[in-house]
């Protein structure tokens, strides 16, 4: 009819919803509005309704009935059981081949279990990553469309419009079946709590090992932003550092409780990589990390406990701030390394066919883990799509080796001092696990043998063994 004039509905108004529907607007689509309670539709035509052209809908089949086919409806509410009740009461509105996107934060899972269901009624279901916060949902997010390849056909050129550019290439692309977007997703998180752990270390050091200020420790940041490190979050980390209390003219960082919170993507990803055997230590110990600060009870239990002699600080902070900056980079060589191990395992354990590189160009722009090494990672990819870990690749192999005595450097100087480096130490262990010829591990059979006679390989036969230990069990 020609009522139906939208070519998108973004349903759920809050931060993210308003501003990817402006976001939409801006770049010439038709828009229809649409949220449960009137209010947040009305303030954002209030707003900003001169932006672009906005369709006002107050009830779920007036909404429906606002858009083109194939319609095309984003959900941007809370995710959860919000998002299944938003679902269900679009899909009674729907028609065969709309299409529904659930751009939430959505667990994997439940978009997998969502995409089945919508499929035997003829819907396709699309679950988006969306990355970026608000400020990406209104000027570029990176996207991580995951659902039929045949939707993306209708869609992807709608989310490839409005996402981050970087070279000309949008980051937004058809990542794979049902719910590998919200899993690319999950990873990209857990790979920014490992870059956000790893951040807070090195300001750690700067402050504890060498008494650096804020501003002094924001100046640093500063620095390494136009070099290998350069990424959104470093620069952040640097205003963040810069902000000044209005309440006490202190700087931000020096009053805020020193107890991260969490909303549980970090989470989910250990979970998920402990079920696929995939040792993601750098993220893990982030989100350790962030649960040991909001232990306050444990915290303030063990104030006082001893330190044990500490060493020496460091006398040459040059060259310390230089092994700290290496230590940061190898490590998040690493992390990566990890989250991208993930996704490979993911993909072979759902059978979703992704491409890696895919990943890498895509977080190259708008979201929060964008960064100028994304684009080594894309090269690495592009060359051999087939790696088997980043840090084996030319260009990551020769900047871990430009940077393994400054890291090993830190580890030590910072255990020395006390000062708790779990991502940095662990990391590095990792590293120096993967590379060792020989592991504890043959113990560790040895062992399960003994007690539990669950067999072991030899190095110089096939098949299983099992020793009759002469030991008393
Ligand atoms: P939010 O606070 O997560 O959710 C608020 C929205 O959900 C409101 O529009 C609310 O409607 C709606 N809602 C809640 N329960 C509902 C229900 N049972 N039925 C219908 N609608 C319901 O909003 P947000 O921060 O903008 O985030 C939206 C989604 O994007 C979330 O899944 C979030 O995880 C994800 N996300 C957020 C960020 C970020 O930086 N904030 C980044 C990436 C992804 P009412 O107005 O009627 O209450």
């Amino acid at each position: 009819s020609s009522t139906a004039r939208a070519q998108i509905g973004v349903t759920g108004l809050a931060v993210m919803g308003s501003n990817i529907a402006r976001n939409l607007a801006r770049h010439g689509h038709t828009v229809a509005l649409h949220n449960r309670s009137i209010a947040k539709t009305d303030a954002l035509i209030a707003e900003h309704g001169d932006e672009g052209d906005f369709v006002r809908t107050e009830t779920v089949e007036e909404f429906v009935a606002a858009l083109q086919k194939p319609r095309r409806v984003l959900i941007m509410v809370k995710a959860g059981e919000a998002t299944d009740a938003v679902i269900e009461e679009l899909a009674g509105a729907m028609e065969t081949g709309d299409i529904i996107i659930d751009g939430g934060n959505a667990l994997y899972t439940d978009t997998i279990r969502r995409e089945a269901a919508l499929r035997e009624r003829g819907l396709h279901f699309v679950g988006a990553g969306i990355s970026g916060g608000e400020e990406g949902a209104l000027n570029g997010p990176s996207i991580m469309p995951g659902g039929p390849k045949e939707s993306y056909e209708a869609l992807g050129p709608l989310l490839e419009s409005i996402a981050a550019q970087v070279d000309g290439v949008p980051c937004c692309t058809h990542i794979g079946p049902d719910g590998s977007g919200h899993f690319v997703k999950m990873v990209h998180n857990g790979i920014e709590y490992a870059d956000m752990q790893l951040i807070g270390e090195a300001y750690n050091l700067f402050r504890d090992a060498l008494g650096y200020d804020a501003d002094r420790i924001a100046a640093v940041f500063t620095e390494w932003n136009s070099g290998e490190l350069e990424s959104y979050l470093v620069e952040i980390t640097a205003e963040v550092l810069r902000q000044k209390d209005a309440k006490t003219g202190k700087p931000l960082v020096d009053v805020i409780v020193d107890a991260a919170e969490q909303k549980g993507t970090g989470r989910w990803t250990v979970k998920s990589a402990l079920d696929l055997g995939v040792p993601v230590t750098g993220i893990a110990e982030a989100v350790f990390a962030r649960a040991l600060s909001g232990s306050r009870d444990q915290r303030k239990a063990a104030q006082g406990l001893a330190s044990g002699a500490l060493g020496a600080k460091p006398t040459d902070a040059e060259q310390f701030t230089e092994d700290i900056r290496q230590a940061l980079y190898a490590s998040k060589i690493v992390a990566y390394a990890q989250g991208f191990d993930q996704i490979r395992a993911g993909s072979d354990e759902y059978g979703w066919d992704l491409t890696p590189g895919d990943m890498a160009t895509i977080w190259r722009g708008g979201c929060i883990i964008r960064a100028r090494f994304l684009n080594r990672i894309k090269e690495a990819y592009d060359t051999n799509p087939a790696l088997t870990s980043l840090i084996v690749e030319p260009y990551f192999r020769e900047a871990i080796e430009n940077a393994i005595d400054s890291w090993r450097r830190v580890v030590v100087t910072a255990t020395q001092l006390g000062i708790p480096v779990p991502a940095f130490a662990s990391s590095l262990s990792y590293y120096d696990g993967l590379r060792a010829e020989r592991l504890p591990a043959a113990l560790t059979q040895g062992q399960r043998d003994f007690f539990g006679a669950h067999t072991y390989e030899r190095i110089d036969a096939d098949g299983k063994f099992h020793t009759l230990w002469s030991g008393d069990h």
